[in-house]
This record gives structure tokens, C-alpha cells and sequence, in this order.
């Protein structure tokens, strides 16, 4: 009976070990692939963040060129409008100008008709009283007389055709120059057309490139937002995975159910592979904004690479923390807790328990930092940071 018992409880328990065993590093490589392809889709999402900013940035450049060459249209057509007037204005001069040449010219006509007739006139007569003169006047000088009354008259007539004529001339110079000043003015207005017509062409390819643009930015950020929901659900399926795998070294371990009390030795022991301290604990200069005092609430150390547990026990953050990037803070059970921050990529997860020295990330500069990859790494007591190299 007692061998029977003994027979079946090690049957039990070599089964439990063979499933342990089987199922422990199915489940490591599970979490580890779940856990590598997120990392891969931030990084993903990184890049793509960086693609949005630069389509973005490129838009709005174009936007401030675009506006641009709105104000300049503007400008051109205001210019036009003002040549329009000029022309419009000259063309009224002009037509003022061809009635009054109009008139001119009539009087002209009307003086060289009347100047002829009378010349004709003088002539004629002239040189009727000649003959009577010659043939039978009564004396020269009243033949004279007559003559030269004759000859002012005329003279007169001549001096009046030519005043006319003067102001004819006068005018007709007027109309050419109105008319040049015309022409000048069509000429400009054919350059602002044609820059007019070339801004436009201008503005219609712009508009097409911003159109491309916004195709390609409306692009990014549904690829972005896909790989979210993506990122999300890997979160997800990584925390269900950690909780099982917690529940079952709990049944395993035979003894405290899901929530076994990990107890740190409380001794630490370097919490990364190799560097050295860059940064001390206490009041420093902010490495990025360069305000004194800045309370640095753990030390930095690079070079940094794999990251180790610096104590045993539970895992109570696995996850971005603010300025801290990709962070991991673990609960040493005994009044201690360690903080592990700028983390490249994160190995546990949520409430695993995990060993003193076990690998457990990769250092990073998540979270902002501007001094590159390192390790932050905090010691706090009782949830008060505390100097870590108290306990190094
Ligand atoms: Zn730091």
C-alpha cells in the first residue's frame, strides 16, 4: 500500500517536472518572440513618426511658399487693374485729342480755302489795277497804294493759315505721344499677364505636390495608428503570458498561491555588464536643461548593456515611465526597490518574480534622455530614493 502511494505520488510529481520543463522554455520563447516583434513595431513606429514629422514639416514649408506666391498673384493683379485704369485714362486723352486735331484740321482747311480765294482775289484784281496802272492810272504812287493795302492783307491771311497750322502740328504731336504712352502701357500689360498666367501655372503644381503630401501624411498616420492596435495586443498577449506563467510557478511551487513573497538578500549586486558611474547620486547639473540644483535621484552608469535583477523579487513595473523611457522597478520584499530606467528593451513582464543577477533587459536612451545609452539606476527605501552606492 505505503510502496503504492510513493509509486503514484513520484509519477505525479515527475509528470509536474516534465511539464515544467517542457513547458518553461516553449513559454520563454514565446514571451521572448512576442516581446522582440513589439520592440520591432516601436521601432517601426518610431521611424514612421520620424517620416510624419519630415512630410509634415515639408508641407508647411510649402504652405508659407504657397501663401507666398498668393500675395505676389495679388500684387500683380492690383497691377493690372492700376495699367487698366492708366489705359483706359489715355485712351479718353486720346479720343479728346483726335476731336480736337479733328477741329484743327477744319479750321485749317476752312483758313487755306479762304487765304486762296482771297490770294487769288489780289492777284486777280492786282493784276487788273497793274494794267490800269500801266495803261492809264492816274498816277504810280495811287497804283502803289492800292498795292500794298493789298499785300498787308494778304500777308495777314498767310501769318493766320500759319498760326492755324502751328497749332494743328501742336495737337498732332500730342495724339503721337498719347499714343506711345499707350503702346508702353499694352506692353506692360502683357508682361503682367504673362507673369500673371506663369504664377498661376506656379501655384497649380504646388498645389498638386501639397495634395501628394497630404495623401502620403494621411498614409503615415493610418499605418502608425495599425500599429498601435498592433503594439497594444502584443502588450496584452505578453501581460496574459506573464500572469500564467506566474500562476504556474505558483501551483509548481507547491506553497503561497500566485502571490509568493520574493525576499531580497539585501545585498545588491551591479546592476548592469561592465560601465562606470557618469553620473553620481544628489543635487547635479541637468544634463539637458543646465539648471543647478537638479536632485538626481539615482546614478548613471555607461557603457551599459544586458541589465541584471540587482536583488531578487517582483516585478511592479514593466513599462514606459514618463521622462524614466522603458522602465523596470523591482520590489525586493524587504523595504527595497530597485528602478532600472532609458531601457532599450524590457524581458519581464508585470508581477514576475525574477532572481538576483538574472537578465532581465538591454540598456537604452528611451525616455528623452540627451547623454545617449546608459543605465539610471535607483535604490529606494520605503519608496524614498536613497544612494545606491550605499549598497553596492
Ligand atoms: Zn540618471
Amino acid at each position: 500500500m505505503r510502496r503504492h502511494k510513493l509509486t503514484l505520488v513520484l509519477a505525479v510529481v515527475l509528470a509536474v517536472l516534465t511539464f515544467t520543463a517542457a513547458v518553461a522554455p516553449v513559454y520563454a520563447s514565446t514571451l521572448n518572440q512576442k516581446q522582440q516583434k513589439k520592440q520591432k513595431i516601436e521601432q517601426d513606429i518610431k521611424q514612421q513618426q520620424g517620416n510624419l514629422k519630415q512630410q509634415r514639416s515639408r508641407k508647411s514649408e510649402l504652405e508659407s511658399e504657397m501663401n507666398q506666391l498668393d500675395h505676389r498673384l495679388q500684387e500683380l493683379q492690383s497691377e493690372l487693374a492700376r495699367i487698366n485704369r492708366e489705359i483706359a485714362a489715355t485712351e479718353r486723352k486720346i479720343a479728346r485729342v483726335e476731336a480736337e486735331l479733328a477741329e484743327a484740321e477744319a479750321a485749317l482747311a476752312e483758313k487755306e480755302t479762304l487765304f486762296k480765294r482771297r490770294l487769288r482775289n489780289i492777284y486777280e484784281r492786282g493784276y487788273v489795277s497793274y494794267l490800269d496802272v500801266l495803261l492809264g492810272a492816274s498816277s504810280f504812287s495811287d497804283f502803289l497804294t492800292r498795292f500794298n493795302n493789298l499785300k498787308i492783307i494778304a500777308d495777314n491771311d498767310q501769318r493766320l493759315v500759319d498760326e492755324v497750322r502751328a497749332e494743328r502740328d501742336r495737337v498732332e504731336a500730342m495724339k503721337e505721344e498719347l499714343e506711345q504712352e499707350k503702346s508702353r502701357l499694352d506692353g506692360m500689360r502683357r508682361q503682367i499677364l504673362n507673369n500673371e498666367a506663369e504664377l498661376e501655372r506656379t501655384v497649380a503644381s504646388r498645389n498638386q505636390v501639397k495634395e501628394e503630401l497630404q495623401e502620403e501624411i494621411t498614409r503615415s498616420e493610418e499605418a502608425i495608428r495599425k500599429m498601435k492596435l498592433k503594439e497594444e495586443k502584443l502588450e496584452k498577449e505578453i501581460q496574459a503570458l506573464i500572469r500564467r506563467s506566474a500562476s504556474n510557478r505558483g501551483a509548481g511551487g507547491g506553497g503561497g498561491g500566485g502571490g509568493a513573497v520574493v525576499r531580497g538578500s539585501g545585498r545588491f549586486c551591479w546592476p548592469c555588464q561592465g560601465g562606470r558611474i557618469t553620473s553620481g547620486y544628489g543635487n547635479r547639473v541637468h544634463p539637458k536643461t543646465g539648471i543647478y540644483p537638479d536632485f538626481h535621484r539615482g546614478i548613471d552608469i555607461s557603457p551599459a548593456d544586458t541589465i541584471f535583477a540587482a536583488d531578487s523579487g517582483k516585478v511592479i513595473w514593466a513599462q514606459w515611465k514618463g521622462s524614466y523611457g522603458n522602465c523596470i522597478i523591482i520590489d525586493h520584499g524587504n523595504g527595497f526597490t530597485t528602478l532600472y530606467a532609458h531601457l532599450s528593451a524590457i524581458y519581464v513582464g508585470l508581477g514576475q518574480s525574477v532572481s538576483r543577477g538574472q537578465h532581465i533587459g538591454i540598456a537604452g536612451s528611451t525616455g528623452g534622455t540627451s547623454t545617449g545609452v546608459h543605465l539610471h539606476f535607483e535604490v529606494r527605501v520605503n519608496g524614498e530614493p536613497t544612494n545606491p552606492m550605499s549598497y553596492l
